[in-house]
């Protein structure tokens, strides 16, 4: 028969729990309290061109979540979606859609991505962001609320020496450029980093228009799976970038989709696409060792950069 525990050993219990209780919440992250939470993700997600499906979004809105670490400057909530596969050993692949808030299109795959995850079981665990900046998306800018680019604003190794420098020189201080005066300033970029931190990915994805090319950040994959609605082609990465972050300094691979301006006429190549991804992160993960990122194999002006 176990011994009643005396009070010390209860009060160094409640203690433990408590301390543990805080360590759980600043490390994992409290949940943001939005009361209309699954409503605003379908009224925001039904403002994307293209069709949807009434039911499997209202289903996919049900099960958002918000960490107190994602609300934008202007106090909007940014929401994930999680649709983990059953299959063991499945590989994680985390989506962040509309990291710059006028590429409207954007949305729409983010949408249709958690919907079609809504009615499979699929081969990976996904995460989809599908509104990263909301202020961005409200205003109909590149930038967010403070006017910065979330995708300069990484925290990469070369910020501090490279991000104004390379901001000045090469895009002639373009506004919507701006990289902010400081690395990971900007609550989006807060909460982008949370979920690499939280749900660590085997693989990236982020969702862009208007430059039509699939530019993949990761080791050489030749020949490429094979995908007619976009090309691929590399356009390197910058200081303060996404592909920088996580490609370059944590060796995890990230495919940014460039849309085209207009969708396509049926959803097909982006049904088509997340086929690809998932074996592309099969591909990927399952090499024991990871070449460094090639050159940029094509010369794109300022103007385009992603
Ligand atoms: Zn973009």
């Amino acid at each position: 028969m176990k011994r009643p525990r005396d009070n010390g050993e209860v009060m160094t219990g409640y203690m433990k729990t408590f301390i543990f209780s805080l360590i759980f919440m600043s490390v994992v992250g409290a949940k943001a309290d939005f009361a209309n939470l699954s409503q605003d993700c379908v009224n925001d997600l039904k403002k994307f061109p293209g069709a949807w499906d009434d039911k499997l979004l209202k289903q996919a809105c049900e099960r958002v979540l918000v960490n107190s670490l994602c609300v934008s400057s202007e106090g909007r909530p940014i929401y994930h979606y999680d649709k983990v596969s059953s299959t063991p050993g499945a590989k994680k692949v985390l989506v962040f859609s509309l990291i710059h808030g006028d590429e409207t299109p954007a949305g729409t795959v983010g949408r249709y991505w958690m919907e079609r995850l809504e009615g499979i079981d699929p081969r990976n665990t996904w995460r989809v962001i599908p509104v990263l900046n909301p202020d961005g998306v409200k205003y109909k800018t590149r930038t967010n609320a403070n006017k910065i680019d979330i995708n300069r604003n990484f925290p990469t190794k070369d910020w501090s020496t490279g991000a104004i420098e390379n901001w000045k020189r090469t895009t002639k201080s373009n506004p919507r450029r701006f990289p902010g005066a400081e690395a990971g300033s900007e609550p989006e970029t807060k909460c982008a980093l949370y979920h690499l931190e939280d749900f660590q990915p085997d693989f990236i994805v982020s969702v862009h228009t208007p430059l039509k090319v699939l530019d993949f950040d990761g080791p050489k994959v030749s020949p490429p799976p094979k995908f007619d609605y976009l090309p691929w082609k590399s356009l390197g990465n910058y200081p303060g970038s996404l592909g920088r972050y996580m490609w370059l300094e944590r060796k995890t691979p990230v495919l940014t989709m460039e849309l085209k301006e207009n969708l396509p006429p049926n959803l097909a190549p982006f049904e088509r696409l997340q086929d690809i991804i998932g074996s592309l992160v099969k591909l990927e993960t399952e090499r024991d060792t990871r070449p460094t990122a090639s050159p940029p194999t094509s010369f794109l002006p300022v103007a385009l950069e992603h």
